[in-house]
């Protein structure tokens, strides 16, 4: 398959991976901040293409992992309500809440419905006149779009049924909030292709100046991240600290201007509540004063005061580079993909579940 199988050549990736050798002369750490790429260097066991000495830490960009305990308490009590149809990606059923799950309110006569798209939401709004249909709209700046286009369309079809439980994330401010932090070790970050085919990188050039890092804008296949990784050392090597663009194949400069301006018809820029990692500045969106019809937090009144993660779940230091999933003394123990503690243990783009699922396998596989 073009644009896949040339990324997984064995051939080019033990060539990407002399070069590394090669350049590489002291210890360096770079985060890769997106969970896809997470477990494409998990899966592919790229860690093992590189120098010891260069260490790949992993990001909070996983929708799933951040969206915050007080949001999932928030869908819950929606979807417990006879009058609503509740939609969600898979993924976020078996996130734990602080007493239960999405997939336990389903269990218990809920009516929530896994979707692939928002649009499908607007569908069922429109099939279920007499019902509430609320859509989960979580995600970066990957998944914002769509879901701004399922709030105008239910807006232009005049639809009062729908609305949207919204918990969106952008990812410059929280690289920035990694690069400030005092024990930061992050000296270099891939940042996520997806993330800048839709918003471009713009953002990014300012970030790379202020905390002298050098930012890679980088694709998802095993020849993509190890080429990251090297333009990545390359500068670091050399004391540069540029944004450079990997994945031209697929991002442009200045991203997607329709995709952008359907974003900001919709969403304002707001403060974020990121699960395990706390408040950032300006990095969330939500629902414009024009669009608050489609708000479910303003429709249904909720009693629902944040509440602080007991679960000794350390997500929040995994995410922001600190630590690795294997560090966590619950990992494989008390958590574990059917039984999960965090978010990181189930969803498909979580460090945790990468580390359990491809880890695992590896050891297996070589006995
Ligand atoms: S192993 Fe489980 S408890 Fe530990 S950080 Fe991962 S998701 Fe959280």
């Amino acid at each position: 398959m073009k644009y896949l199988h040339e990324y997984r050549q064995r051939q080019s990736i033990e060539k990407i991976s002399a070069e590394i050798a090669r350049i590489t002369t002291r210890p360096w750490t770079i985060m890769e901040v997106c969970g896809g790429q997470t477990h494409a260097i998990v899966k592919y066991g790229l860690q093992q293409f590189l120098p010891q000495q260069v260490e790949l830490v992993h990001g909070p960009g996983c929708p799933v992992c951040v969206t915050s305990l007080e949001i999932i308490d928030k869908a819950i009590a929606i979807a417990a309500r006879p009058e609503v149809i509740f939609c969600s990606f898979g993924d976020m059923l078996r996130v734990p809440g602080s007493e239960r799950d999405l997939l336990a309110v389903k269990a218990g006569g809920g009516d929530i419905r896994t979707v692939y798209s928002p649009l499908h939401a607007v569908e069922l709004a429109q099939q279920n006149p007499d019902r509430e249909v609320v859509f989960f709209a979580i995600g970066f700046e990957t998944t914002a779009p769509a879901n701004a286009m399922a709030a105008f369309l239910a807006r232009k079809k005049g639809l009062r049924n729908l609305s949207l439980l919204v918990s969106h994330f952008l990812v410059p401010p929280a690289i920035e909030s990694i690069c400030s932090a005092a024990d930061s070790r992050v000296q270099g970050f891939l940042a996520a292709g997806h993330v800048c085919a839709i918003m471009g990188y713009e953002q990014y050039p300012p970030l790379a100046s202020k905390y002298r890092v050098p930012i890679v804008v980088t694709g998802f296949e095993p020849l993509d991240i190890l080429e990251g990784v090297m333009m990545c050392l390359r500068q670091l090597e050399q004391g540069c600290c540029s944004v450079e663009n990997q994945y031209a194949r697929a991002v442009e400069r200045r991203g997607n201007i329709p995709a952008q301006e359907m974003l900001e018809q919709v969403f304002d820029i707001a403060a974020q509540t990121w699960r395990g990692v706390g408040t950032i500045g300006a990095s969330g969106l939500r629902l414009r004063p024009e669009f608050a019809a489609f708000d479910a937090e303003k429709k249904f009144s909720l009693d629902i005061s944040p509440q602080i993660d007991s679960s000794g779940c350390i997500s929040g230091q995994i995410m922001q580079g600190q630590k690795k999933p294997c560090d966590c003394p619950h990992f494989g123990q008390r958590c574990r993909p059917e039984q999960p503690l965090g978010a990181p243990m189930v969803s498909s783009e979580g460090a945790c579940a990468a580390y359990y699922r491809y880890s695992r396998q590896v050891t297996a596989d070589e006995h």
